[in-house]
């Protein structure tokens, strides 16, 4: 399955008002959770190069690295929707910044830069309802 940003940015939203109904969530909160999901990622990390080396001490397996990458993916995404960022376009607009700067021909092509993303139904297109964000749409 090719899962995309928005798909994601949708689930997560549907989930957090499941969770989080009345908002209280604030971004401190999103990027320690954030944090805390990549040092368990590195920790698997540390135990798969401790393997590589030969060295004694508990190991990891794939599988655990695949699920904490996708736990910090979840929580960088819960992170920029704090923010109202599109995750998927402040990528692509990094990728290609930073190959324009290194002289790199590689670039990800898209209808280009719109950060924003409403918070509440997860569309940036077809978002035109004032209770939502409102920033769409006008
Ligand atoms: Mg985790």
């Amino acid at each position: 399955m090719n899962l995309t940003f928005t798909a994601l940015r949708f689930a997560n939203v549907q989930r957090n008002k499941e969770w989080d109904p009345e908002g209280k969530i604030p971004a401190s909160f999103r990027a320690l959770e954030l944090a805390g999901e990549v040092g368990e990622l590195c920790n698997i990390i540390k135990k798969l190069v401790r393997e590589s080396l030969g060295l004694k001490g508990s190991r990891a397996t794939f599988l655990q690295l695949a699920q904490e990458l996708g736990d910090a993916q979840i929580c960088l995404d819960l992170l920029a929707m704090q923010y109202s960022v599109d995750l998927g376009e402040a990528t692509r607009a990094a990728f290609n910044d930073k190959s324009r700067e290194l002289g790199w021909e590689t670039e990800i092509i898209g209808p280009g830069r719109s950060f924003a993303i409403c918070n509440i139904c997860a569309t940036k297109d077809m978002c035109t309802q004032e209770e939502h964000c409102g920033i769409f749409g006008e």
